[in-house]
């Protein structure tokens, strides 16, 4: 069931959370809601839900009106951060927790439940654990059961509220390619909540970025951490060198496209995005070596210019070809760039450096 939200605003006394947002997620899509704490995040997955009214706007199921139908009628499936199982129950009830509510009418019998809910716990890889209480699981087995009991309702939309906040790396990364798999075999449309970019990034088919109640930008994952549409995009999705025209000096590259925008432009270069050299190039610009520092697979140089600090970010292959040391003279150029004026990008460049290091 596809969802379309619809110039949805949202105050709390005088404070825009959600300011004219509006967003379609087609059937099978997984959407990741990305912003700092306080965008709006959450206030939006609730309006979705049915959880939250919003002051204007509507919300739409499979192209009907609901902005006005009860959660219960909604058909989703929710898991928030805190597991919010029922500590006095197995996980099996749990899981039927859900079925066993309905209304008389549509209640499966209780061959059914049974049926169903071992599927899910099997769904989950958790069969072996039905019989036990909330407390007696690790929080990733929690966070499996929560998402189980949110599917045995057989939902059309699952939302999910920092499914994965509260655990450690290494389970949140087993749990975030098993969430991906798990919304491909049920085809629904899903959208989760989260401020961290990596899982945003790794998970989702597309990416909202939120800032202040409003969508900076929406997009592929390579879309937006590639192509930031703003300055806070940029910033918010991964590291960024910002050139001013206190900085760019010698760099004819920079230079050239800022020049045509006003003094108050940006330059945005990714640290990736930056060629570094041991030779002198025609529009390269002269930076000393003041840092090296081997972040698992990467290699992250700090250079100065005119007493600025650049980073660049070099394959560990790279850099293994350069073998930089702090106190060494270096010549960069930029692959890709783009200036901005204020939030509106006036130049957008790629440049071609040959074969590179
Ligand atoms: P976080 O990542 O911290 O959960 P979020 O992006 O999910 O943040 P929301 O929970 O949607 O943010 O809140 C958006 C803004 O609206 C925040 O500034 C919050 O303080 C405010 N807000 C949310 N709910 C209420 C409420 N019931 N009453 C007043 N203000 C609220």
């Amino acid at each position: 069931m596809s969802i379309e939200v619809r110039n949805i605003s949202k105050r709390f006394g005088n404070f825009a959370a959600l300011d004219n947002i509006s967003l379609e997620i087609p059937t099978g899509e997984l959407v990741a809601l990305l912003g700092p704490s306080g965008c709006g995040k959450t206030t939006l997955l609730r309006i979705i839900a049915g959880m939250e009214s919003a002051d204007s706007g509507s919300v739409l199921f499979h192209g009907a009106e609901a902005t006005h139908v009860h959660t219960r009628e909604r058909q989703v499936g929710f898991v928030f951060q805190h597991y919010a199982l029922f500590r006095h129950m197995t996980v099996f009830e749990n899981v039927a927790f859900g079925l066993r509510v309905k209304p008389r009418a549509e209640r499966p019998a209780e061959a059914e439940i049974r049926e169903r809910v071992m599927n899910l716990l099997k769904l989950v890889q958790l069969d072996w654990l039905a019989d036990r209480y909330p407390s007696q699981l690790s929080g990733g087995q929690r966070q499996r059961i929560a998402l189980a009991r949110a599917l045995a309702v057989e939902p059309k939309v699952l939302l999910l509220d920092e499914p994965f906040g509260a655990l450690d790396t290494q389970v949140r990364k087993e749990l975030r390619r098993w969430l991906r798999r798990l919304h491909d075999e049920m085809h629904i449309a899903s959208v989760f909540v989260t401020h961290d970019q990596e899982e945003a990034l790794e998970v989702a088919d597309r990416v909202v970025v939120m800032n202040k109640g409003r969508i900076e930008q929406l997009g592929t994952p390579d879309e937006v951490y590639s192509a930031p549409a703003s300055p806070f995009v940029y910033r918010f999705l991964g590291n960024v060198n910002v050139f001013h025209s206190r900085l760019h000096g010698k760099w004819a590259e920079v230079d050239s496209a800022i020049g045509k925008a006003k003094d108050d432009s940006l330059a945005f270069v990714r640290p990736h995005d930056i060629e570094i050299t041991r030779e002198a190039s025609s529009g390269a610009l002269q930076a000393g070596v003041q840092h090296v520092q081997a972040i698992g697979p990467l290699v992250r140089v700090e250079v100065e210019h005119q007493g600025e600090v650049i980073e660049v970010e070099l394959t560990r292959e790279q850099h293994q070809a350069l073998a930089l040391a702090a106190g060494e003279i270096v010549w960069l150029r930029p692959r890709k760039l783009r200036v901005f004026q204020g939030n509106d990008m006036v130049d957008s460049r790629d440049f071609d450096l040959g074969a590179g290091i």
